[in-house]
């Protein structure tokens, strides 16, 4: 380890110790301004994405920031202090103006775009080599965090190739044949035996080839000796829980660490090889709360991808040559703050009481709805949602529950009424195709133009690591 590294625990540690920051040093930055770096090439690249972020999600989530805490954002802050390259970056895909996040992250990967569904194949079965794979080329470590199945799409594309992004199993076996140094998030079930099609023990295979393996958060922070080399955490058997449903039920904050905490592990280890490293981290779920239009889930995800900037900012300070690239892969859901009430004026009201009012995702209401009579069921959602459960609403709920997939959850949401409870809209429940924000600073940022196309920041990254 470097003389300025900590130690694994220490970091962590020190990091809980001054709030929700990678150390205690977040208020030097004015001394060391971003983008002031020593080096044109960057050493580490750390990519942040907030998968499937409107606009619009971000402004909610810097809003009720405000409200909470009477902080803004750090995205925020980054442009306040216009410290930070800023562009728009245009999203498609190669067979439609609105992607999905296997098309859109192979597209940073690999340079290239391809169609939606696959990652890193071309339409006429071509193979592209993902960008964790050249950077391993030049000796640098690679790690992949999201609080999504780790086999993902978005941290799939920059360490796998698979023709279609339900390949999740082969995903995981590609992560070990390729040695991704760190793999932190959701989807244990693609590495247990049990889980698999093959049948295969995955996660024994890769403590065979050295892997600290762990599956809980008390393991992440309090279990491992020392700084392991490698490391491969699944915290949950699909995805990991909205972190609304993290900051109130004890029994999953014991299970599940927060994307920060998972972030800063990922960063004491990789930062072991001086020669560098690539660290993807993403905000997965905020896309999945687009996807349910579920205004509870999607601001506290927002918001817990937000700590991530801050952990890469403080990170930043004392090591310059890093890249840092905050973004999104498209919109999901059109989320958007309306106006509320003759000229508005009921809208700050209606926003903050909504939001604060609000106890649960949906999807958790719909997971834990089977453990709990009917009664206690009703008594939750009436606390959680402020939705009073008639008898004929049970009913319905029955009928939704045979139904499978989020029927129970759709129907939860409908009665909810974001709009109206919290003047929160949304377009659809689809993927969007405005043009996204992205930031970065470090080494190579100075290259970004103000608008991009997303396979632009392949080159980004190849030309900052002197790559091509
Ligand atoms: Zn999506």
């Amino acid at each position: 380890m470097s003389s300025k590294s900590f130690s694994r625990r220490g970091f962590l540690q020190s990091g809980a110790a001054a709030g929700l920051l990678w150390g205690s040093h977040l208020t030097g930055c004015a001394q060391l301004p971003i983008g002031k770096v020593r080096s044109s090439k960057a050493r580490n690249i750390i990519f942040l994405v907030a998968d499937g972020m409107n606009t619009g999600t971000w402004t909610i989530a810097d809003y009720y920031m405000q409200h909470q805490n009477q902080q803004r954002s750090e995205w925020v802050k980054l442009y306040q202090e216009e410290a930070v390259t800023r562009a728009l970056m245009e999203t498609c895909s190669a067979n439609s103006r609105v992607t999905d996040s296997a098309a859109a992250a192979s597209a940073w990967s690999s340079g290239q775009r391809i169609k939606n569904g696959a990652i890193n194949v071309t339409p006429d079965g071509t193979h592209l080599m993902p960008i964790c794979d050249l950077v391993k080329t030049i000796g640098r470590s690679t790690g992949l965090v999201t609080t999504t199945r780790v086999t993902h799409a978005t941290p799939a594309a920059f360490a796998s190739i698979v023709k279609s992004r339900g390949e999740e199993d082969s995903i995981a076996l590609q992560y070990l044949e390729r040695g991704v140094d760190v793999i932190l998030g959701g989807g244990s079930k693609h590495f247990d035996g049990a889980g698999r099609k093959d049948k295969v023990d995955l996660s024994g295979r890769y403590q065979a080839a050295g892997y600290t393996v762990v599956e809980s958060r008390d393991q992440l922070l309090e279990g491992i000796e020392g700084v392991p080399r490698r490391l491969l955490g699944t915290f949950w058997p699909s995805h990991l829980p909205y972190s609304i449903d993290r900051n109130r039920d004890a029994e999953i904050a014991s299970q599940v660490p927060t994307l920060g905490e998972m972030m800063r592990t990922a960063l004491g280890i990789l930062e072991q090889n001086r020669a560098g490293f690539l660290l993807q981290v993403e905000g997965g779920r905020v896309d999945h709360a687009g996807h349910g239009n579920d205004v509870g889930a999607i601001v506290h995800d927002q918001i817990a991808f937000d700590e991530c900037i801050a952990i890469a900012r403080a990170y930043t300070q004392e090591n310059p040559d890093t890249l840092v690239i905050v973004t999104t892969d498209h919109g999901c859901g059109g989320c958007q703050l309306n106006g509320v009430g003759a000229a508005y004026v009921n809208t700050d009201k209606t926003f903050f009481a909504g939001i604060d009012a609000i106890g649960a995702s949906y999807e958790h209401l719909q997971r834990v709805r089977e453990s709990l009579s009917t009664d206690q069921f009703g008594v939750l959602v009436g606390e959680c949602l402020q939705v009073n459960i008639d008898d004929e609403k049970h009913q319905q709920l029955a009928v939704a529950a045979k139904a499978g997939g989020y029927s129970v959850a759709n129907l939860l949401r409908k009665w909810h009424g974001s709009f109206a409870r919290t003047g929160v809209n949304w377009t659809s429940q689809n993927h969007t195709g405005e043009f996204v924000e992205l930031c970065a600073w470090g080494p190579g940022s100075e290259s970004i133009r103000r608008w991009i196309r997303n396979t632009d920041l392949h080159s980004v990254m190849t030309e900052a690591l002197a790559l091509k």
